[in-house]
């Protein structure tokens, strides 16, 4: 019987609060095995980035637990558990043109003082290593991706949230990004 990696209980998440607030997710729940790739399916506007977004603790939740290798990370937790959850957890955003710090360069971007990594990360998502002196501005969507992909492998997490990472991307490139993730 395979373990358990992630599990979503009864969640809800509430944005904004009194009058203005809007309920974006009720009472989701799912289970998420270690090595399984698990795919969340719902229409536009439906709250799949809005639970990606509170796995990885940048939206609070109003509501429901999630657990992560058995271990209660939303709400209230231990200075230890979050800086552990800030290495094991990684997102690769949707948007690449807005998801990248634009005054940053991409050395920076993929990993501060890991050079190394930084060189090997670029070479792993077929990218030279010569770019990480340059901003991304300087490359097309499909390579920004790599960029969000290397960012986001580089740390080796053990649970990656991918918010349709191909859905901004050309349809002559969505297949290479696959094949990298894969
Ligand atoms: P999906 O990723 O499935 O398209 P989202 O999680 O982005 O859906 O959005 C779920 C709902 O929450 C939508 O109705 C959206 O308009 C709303 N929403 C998303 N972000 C915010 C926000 N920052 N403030 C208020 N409502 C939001
Ligand atoms: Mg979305």
């Amino acid at each position: 019987m395979a373990e358990p990696l992630l599990e979503v209980k009864n969640l809800q998440v509430t944005y904004g609060s009194g009058r203005k607030a809007y309920s974006a997710v009720q009472n989701a729940s799912f289970t998420i095995y270690k090595g399984e790739t698990f795919g969340l399916v719902g229409e536009s506007g439906s709250g799949k980035t809005t639970i990606g977004r509170a796995i990885l603790r940048i939206l609070p939740t109003t509501g429901g637990e999630i657990l992560y290798k058995g271990q209660r990370i939303n709400g209230k937790i231990s200075r230890a558990l979050d800086k552990q959850l800030t290495r094991e957890i990684q997102m690769i955003f949707q948007d690449p043109q807005s998801s990248l710090n634009e005054r940053a360069k991409v050395s920076y971007i993929v990993g501060e003082g890991l050079e190394e990594k930084v060189r090997q990360a670029l070479l792993d998502v077929g990218l030279l290593p010569e770019f990480a002196s340059r901003f991304p501005h300087e490359f097309s969507g499909g390579q920004r991706q790599r960029i969000g992909i290397a960012r986001a492998l580089i740390v080796e997490p053990e649970f990656i949230v991918a918010d349709e990472p191909i859905s901004a991307l050309d349809m002559s490139i969505r297949a290479q990004v696959l094949n990298l993730l894969r």
